[in-house]
Formats: structure tokens, sequence, C-alpha cells
């Protein structure tokens, strides 16, 4: 394609180059295993450490708090099973929320066939959770809450320091899936008595199949993969060196300059999602109108299918999303519009675009263009 316009970064981002440049030498001359102690070995523990400072550094918390595994997916199976397994004798309750990735949700169901109790929380018209019913819903036996930090369909930004006042005061571990808001806007564990983080690498410029998991105390969670005894036995396996040291990288440059970014993408934003309310008569938006992350815009138009928008969309060289990424090819209607009450019409008719930093206004206006089309002929 000689002219794309990308337009689906919460499926999955371009690594920087810098990143690949970091990596390249670790699938070569470097490629000694971390845990020997020869020269080779040290050179790849070195660089290991220095992304893991790297991350840490970005969210203010120790260093040794950092555990890396292979993605987002990963991250969230290791919290959810382990805590369960680890505290069952205190408990087997586990809070969540309906709008959840599949990574948790799924999670979820296979934990209440296995005898946990799950309760999902209810989210508001814009996709806030609803705190009344988290404070309800705790007892003496719940033992995890899991609240992702921002949605990835629609965007919405979940108010994570209160939530984190509740579970602190009722003494209940607090888990979130920060995968969307990683690197796009500020984390930081220690402000909202944090638990565990989930991240991925590739939703943030670095690499796929790489990402961590912050847990502030390593007793309050179980091992993941036994094995060598790597990470701190957390997580056994040979470390993905040329993966971390990517990850390190992008984690670092993602985080620099972070106000400066959000305010042009929020512009990019606004003017687009203006836009497309004010030329596409019956639009609407989906999620939180000013709580919502800076690349995120989600429409609705009522009564068309928003799979065969993205499709005319993509003859034109326009990547967009009709529904998650992780959900296409299933045709339900996505579990989060649901969730924030729209109906089947509107439900099929969504279509999300989310803006990277290198999108530009003349690539905003071209696709609103044919997005008008689009929706007109359908
Ligand atoms: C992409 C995504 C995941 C899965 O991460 P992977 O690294 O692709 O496994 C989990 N949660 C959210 C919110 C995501 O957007």
């Amino acid at each position: 394609m000689d002219r794309m316009i990308y337009l689906d970064h919460a499926a999955t981002t371009r690594p920087f180059p810098e990143t690949v440049e970091a990596m390249l030498p670790f699938y070569g001359k470097y490629y000694g295993n971390a845990s020997s102690g020869y020269e080779l070995g040290e050179d790849s523990k070195e660089a290991m450490e220095e992304a893991r400072q790297k991350i840490a550094d970005t969210m203010g918390v120790p260093k040794d708090t950092i555990y890396f595994t292979s993605g987002g997916t990963e991250s969230n199976n290791w919290v959810l099973r382990q805590a369960g397994e680890k505290w069952r004798h205190k408990g087997s309750h586990i809070i969540t929320t309906r709008i959840e990735h599949p990574a948790v949700l799924k999670t979820c169901g296979d934990l209440e066939k296995q005898g946990m109790e799950v309760t999902y929380l209810d989210v508001d018209r814009q996709g806030m959770v609803n705190l009344a019913q988290l404070r309800r819903s705790i007892t003496r036996k719940t033992i995890l809450v899991s609240i992702m930090y921002a949605n990835n369909e629609i965007g919405t930004i979940q108010p994570l320091r209160e939530i984190g006042r509740i579970t602190s005061r009722a003494g209940v571990l607090l888990h979130t899936d920060a995968v969307q808001a990683y690197g796009h806007i500020p984390v930081y564990p220690g402000a909202f008595h944090g638990d565990f983080l989930t991240a991925s690498g590739h939703k943030f410029n670095g690499p796929k199949g790489t990402g961590f998991l912050y847990i502030r105390d390593k007793n309050t969670l179980d091992p993941w993969q036994t094995g060598g005894g790597q990470e701190k036995g957390m997580r056994s396996g040979t470390e993905n060196i040329p993966g971390i040291v990517g990850l390190g990288t992008s984690a670092e440059i993602s985080c620099r300059n972070m106000q400066e970014k959000i305010t042009r993408l929020c512009r990019l934003r606004d003017y687009m999602i203006r836009r497309i309310l004010g030329e596409i008569p019956g639009s609407i938006l989906n999620g939180h109108p000013l709580r919502r992350l800076p690349g995120n815009v989600n429409v609705s138009f009522p009564g068309v299918d928003g799979a065969a928008v993205a499709a005319m969309l993509d003859l034109e060289g326009i990547c967009v999303s009709s529904a998650s990424a992780c959900s296409t090819g299933s045709s339900r209607p996505s579990h989060v519009l649901k969730a924030i009450g729209r109906d089947d019409r509107a439900a099929y008719g969504a279509v999300r675009m989310t803006l990277g930093e290198e999108n530009t206004k003349e690539e905003i206006d071209i696709t609103v263009e044919k997005l008008k089309k689009a929706v007109s002929y359908l």
C-alpha cells in the first residue's frame, strides 16, 4: 500500500526505529544466556537489568518490582490465576468489571468453573465503573479486585485513585490491566496503591510478544512458571533478551515528553470527533467525552454495519477497527458496547479509530471524508 493511513494503534503499534536498532545486536553478537557467569552472559544480564531499571523509572517504583513476561495476556493470567491460588485459604472471591479485555474475562470464566466466585461490576453509559457497587461487593472472602486502567474499545479511563482508596482501606489486593494506558498517559502504581499492573510492549511501540507485570510485593503472588528460577524464581524460562531490550527502549521513549504528546493527540482526537459528530447525521460517540485515552475515537453509526465501513476504508488504505481486534471474527456485538447500554443497532454500527503520534491532521481530514462517503453509501 503506497499511502496507508494507520488508525488502529489500540490493536498494535509500529516499533520505534531506536527500539529495533537497540534489539538487533542481541539477535547476533550478544547471544549469551543471562544466567551464564562468563562475560557473554553478563552482557545479556546487564542489558536486561538496564531495561528493568528504565521501566521502573517511568513509574517511580523499585527496579525489583518489574517482572518480564510475554505480554498483556500472560501478565493478566498470572495475576488472576496465581493470586486466586495463593489466597484460596482466605477466600475465593474476585471482583472485576464487565468491560475487561478477554484476557481477564475469559480467565475469570475459567476461575468460576474451578469454584471461584467472580463479581462483574457494571459501568455507566460513559464506561465508568460503579464505585458504590465496588464498595458493596467487597466481602471478607474477597481476595482481589482487577479493574482495567483504560478500555481498549471506548478509551474510558477509570478512577484508579478512588478505586485504590477503596481496596487499600478494605485490605484487598488491587490489579489493573494498564495495557492501553502505560506509555500513553502517566501511570504510577504508588499513587493508587496498586499491587499488580499489566503492560504490553507492542501497545507502546515496542516488540510483540513482550510485556511486564509490576508486582509490589512478591510474597502476594505465586510463581507463574517453574524451572530454572529466572525472574527471582517467579517466572522461570530463559529470558527474551532482545525483546526485553526493545521493551525498555520503547518504555523510555514513550514516557519522555509525555504531556506534550498527550496535548497534541487530544487536540487531534477532539478535532476528529467534532467533525464526525457534526458532519455525519445520526453518529454518536462511544465512551467518556473527557476521561478518555488521548488517541481513542469510537463512534457508532446506528443502522450501518461497522464492519462494512471498516472494509470500505480498508479499500482506501485506511486501517480502522469495527470491534476490538481481539474479538474480530465473532459476529456478536461488543460486550463493552452492550455494557454501556448501546442497543444492537448502535453496537453493530461502531467503528474504532485509534490515533498515534505519527498521524497528521491531513490524514484525519482524508479519513473523515472517506468515512462520510462510506456511511452515506451504506
Ligand atoms: C492488547 C491488550 C491485551 C493483550 O495484550 P497482549 O500483549 O497482546 O497479549 C490485554 N489487555 C488490553 C486492555 C489490551 O488492549
